[in-house]
């Protein structure tokens, strides 16, 4: 261990939450040689879409990080480093028994004449980004499969999807490897420890234990505001719902060689999946409980399914809630007073900016040692 990581090790730090925002964050202290927990009551349970147990494992993991239209700002930055930095963290998580390819590139298909212009600029801005428009060729061809006369769109070279399922599994064998130490449990309240002369957080747990720690980092979605509102901390957030289909098509129509790792059209995610069968999602529905509308309106593709798409067979579905803030912009990544931070309100993009977020929590946990 070196110096500083050994300094580090004196350090102790609670990581609420066990989704990605959390176990990426997890990930990224313990390799910085923090003493780190995590705590998530079903940090232990099997991982799995079929019954997803949070926002997380119910993702479709597209990493839409390069084709962002903006180039500067917040959300430009967070997601311009998220992508560098999944490609180094890749590497990094690479085991000779769990492996997770990066699946590109993502093909994105204009619906109107001012998506086309808009997608029209970005291929001139981000052209160093790998993004190009579709020559004829392409565009016959996804036409053809939508059965649709399409305008235009968009291929992105390095933006495509990352398994969410395989992802988690690679990352939590990998907390092991960093020494983080997971408590299957969960925080009912945060307390301010006023009777110590050093700064000191008290997390209780349902299961009665209580725990001492000189961090706390947030990332339990929806639950923040519950948590944070007895030390006085007004978050808002609210629920937006997400929905996916698996279906089963027929073979033939399919074209699947030609298929990339992802197809965005209408704002619905196309992915090839396995054989004849393909995910498509997901929605936005405010709420917590799926709404049969907003899938029906999804499967017709507002009238405009291809026959390919009416006559499959819908072999799997499930849904899975996103923390939105209200009023303030996705995510939320703050210090609410020395040694309590929070990362969480993760929307849309929770997969893709992984990574950023984690490393601003642990930027900021270093710049206030510095200060302490
Ligand atoms: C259908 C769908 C498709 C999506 N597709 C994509 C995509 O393609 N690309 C992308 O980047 N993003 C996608 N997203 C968004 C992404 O899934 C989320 O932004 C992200 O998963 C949020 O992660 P999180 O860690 O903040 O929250 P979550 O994954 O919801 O995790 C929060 C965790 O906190 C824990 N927790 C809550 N309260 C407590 C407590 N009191 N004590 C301890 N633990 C607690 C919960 O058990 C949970 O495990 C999608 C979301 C949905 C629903």
């Amino acid at each position: 261990m070196n110096n500083q990581k050994a300094k580090n090790n004196q350090i102790k730090i609670s990581v609420i939450g066990g989704g990605i925002a959390g176990i990426t964050t997890a990930f990224y202290l313990g390799e910085k040689g923090y003493k780190v927990n995590l705590i998530d009551p079903k940090i232990k349970s099997k991982i799995n879409n079929l019954t997803p147990q949070n926002g997380t494992q119910a993702a479709l993991g597209v990493l839409m990080g390069n084709s962002y239209k903006r180039s500067k700002g917040r959300a430009f930055s967070l997601r311009n480093k998220s992508m560098k930095l999944w490609k180094e963290w890749l590497i990094q998580l690479d085991s000779s028994e769990l492996k997770i390819k990066f699946d590109k590139p993502l093909i994105k298909l204009a619906n109107s004449e001012k998506e086309y212009q808009s997608m029209i600029e970005i291929s001139k801005n981000k052209k160093e980004h790998g993004i190009e428009l579709l020559d004829k060729n392409s565009i016959e061809f996804w036409s053809s499969i939508f059965e649709k006369k399409l305008i235009g769109g968009f291929i992105s070279h390095d933006d495509g999807r990352l398994n969410p399922i395989n992802l988690l599994k690679l990352l939590i064998e990998r907390l092991e490897k960093v020494k983080v130490n997971k408590i299957e449990d969960n925080v009912i309240k945060i307390k301010k420890n006023i009777n110590s002369f050093t700064r000191n957080w008290e997390i209780h747990l349902e299961s009665n234990q209580c725990i001492c720690q000189d961090y706390i980092v947030i990332c339990s979605g929806l639950n923040t505001q519950k948590l944070l509102k007895t030390l006085g901390h007004s978050i808002f957030l609210e629920s937006i719902l997400g929905q996916v289909i698996e279906l089963e098509v027929k073979n033939e129509v399919s074209h699947w060689y030609k298929w990339p790792a992802v197809v965005n059209y209408q704002s619905i995610n196309f992915i090839h999946h396995k054989s004849n069968h393909i995910f498509m999602g997901a929605t936005l529905e405010r709420g917590n409980k799926a709404n049969l509308l907003c899938k029906e309106k999804m499967l017709n593709m507002n009238n405009t399914a291809p026959s390919w798409i009416k006559q499959a067979r819908i072999s799997h579905e499930w849904q899975g809630i996103r923390a939105r803030p209200v009023n303030e912009p996705a995510p939320l990544l703050k210090e609410l007073e020395p040694g309590l931070l929070i990362n969480t309100g993760h929307y849309r993009n929770g997969i893709l900016l992984a990574p950023s977020c984690a490393e601003w929590i642990g930027l900021q946990i270093e710049k206030d040692q510095f200060t302490i």
